[in-house]
């Protein structure tokens, strides 16, 4: 037999209704903000991927599926092609690509699948869905505002409070611009020489090619050095503290609780200034919902203009696993099976079926090879409200036996009052 690959799965109903109502659900709250559909291709060429989220990351170091395309002629030469593994940087490539600077500030979100070869456990796959946004235009759009960033974090504080989740945390912190950023990596590195021989041999390639990385170590032997490290905070410049307030400022008149983890750097490289995430209780050891950030030079990192932005990604595998709802909350069964009794009588069937469904009711279809017994055990089987019998003495009368699966009452229906009687 052959299976799904592991750390791929398959969505199967009642399943993906839950799905759905998120999907919906996440549609609505965002176009309330304006924002807007772009879906980018599953895969691009390699070094997108090596040049924004960045060489040294876990991510493009170790899980990507990558693959060399053949030149078609002989004359063409390879290309290095991946499997998305995050959609920001698919994002801003069409940005740059269709000069959507010239529309101001874009809103724009996706909901598609993303890859990583990452090792399977609970939460954690090699194909998983993200949801995501990015606000992002010139400067003179109003793209590097604090106000976007409290827009975008209220906005997912709304999101998860509609989907019903509750307990959700936000953790919140500021890693700076790239001026920071280099004083930083120096203080690091000075901190991490005495010590990093001590750590995982992971952390002693990042305290020499890029220490703020050392922060994504999850190995508990190496956590107690990294709670003694300098942290970010101590070198953020007067613009990027004042930025951070006003972030802040604006949550608290908005009512949006935070807290503030000043150890939060998240594994992709081209994060400045505000980073977060929010995670839940219920989901164990991977318990990060979504995380996002700045992200003011990646643009310009991939050859286009400069525009500011800032984006997250939730997982919505995950953002399912912390509904808290069973897919029967959400799952539509039929409203009604219709039996066609005995010879000639599918026709008659698939005309009302037709006609019941033109007014929004869920039909199940049956048909005449079945006898009445096995129709009332498919209609069950079905979950359906209703089982409606079509016979010939039903088609002249054009009255039909409607039967309620739960209660048993049965009455007969005029044609005309049928979709009236299903519905109430
Ligand atoms: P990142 O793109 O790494 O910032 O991740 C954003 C969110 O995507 C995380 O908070 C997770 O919810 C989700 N995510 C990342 N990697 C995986 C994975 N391998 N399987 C399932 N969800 C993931």
């Amino acid at each position: 037999m052959i299976k799904a690959i592991r750390g791929t799965r398959d969505l199967l109903p009642p399943d993906s209704a839950l799905w759905n109502f998120v999907e919906k659900t996440v549609r609505e709250v965002f176009a309330a903000y304006n924002f807007h559909e772009i879906r980018t291709p599953i895969f691009e060429a390699t070094e997108l991927f090596a040049r924004s989220v960045g060489e040294e990351t876990d991510i493009v170091s170790k899980e990507m599926f990558t693959w060399e395309d053949r030149g078609r002629a002989q004359s063409e030469k390879n290309q290095s092609l991946t499997l998305r593994p995050e959609n920001t940087a698919g994002v801003v490539r069409a940005y740059i690509e269709h000069n959507l600077w010239e529309r101001g500030l874009s809103k724009l979100y996706y909901i598609g699948p993303q890859f990583r070869r990452e090792r399977p456990q609970k939460g954690r796959y090699r194909q998983f869905f993200q949801i995501g946004a990015e606000v992002i235009g010139p400067a003179t759009s109003g793209s590097e505002s604090p106000v976007r960033d409290a827009e975008v974090l209220e906005m997912l504080s709304t999101l998860l409070n509609r989907l019903g989740i509750k307990e959700w945390r936000l953790e919140l912190n500021s890693v700076g611009c790239a001026a920071d950023r280099a004083c930083y990596n120096e203080a690091l590195r000075r901190a991490l020489d005495p010590v990093k021989d001590k750590m995982c041999a992971d952390c002693q390639r990042r305290a020499v090619t890029n220490p703020l990385r050392v922060f994504d170590c999850k190995v508990p032997e190496d956590q107690p050095i990294i709670e003694t490290l300098p942290r970010i905070g101590q070198f953020l410049d007067e613009p990027c503290c004042q930025h951070f307030a006003q972030v802040k400022e604006i949550l608290r008149a908005v009512g949006v609780e935070f807290q503030e983890n000043d150890r939060l750097v998240r594994g992709l490289d081209y994060y400045t200034r505000t980073a977060f995430e929010f995670t839940h209780g219920a989901l164990g050891a991977q318990n990060a919902i979504l995380g996002g950030g700045r992200y003011d030079g990646l643009s310009e990192s991939l050859g286009g203009p400069a525009a500011p932005g800032i984006g997250f990604a939730i997982g919505e595998d995950r953002l399912v696993m912390s509904l808290g709802k069973s897919a029967d909350e959400v799952f539509r069964k039929p409203d009604v099976y219709i039996a066609p009794l005995g010879e000639g009588m599918n026709n008659p069937s698939a005309r009302l079926a037709r006609e019941l469904r033109g007014h929004n009711i869920i039909v199940e279809l049956g048909d005449a090879v079945f006898k009445l017994k096995k129709s009332f055990e498919a209609a069950t089987k079905a979950g359906a409200k209703y089982i409606l019998i079509v016979g010939e003495n039903e088609v002249k009368a054009s009255a039909f036996a409607l039967k309620n699966l739960a209660t048993g009452e049965q009455k007969s229906v005029p044609r005309d009052q049928l979709a009236h009687a299903i519905q109430s």
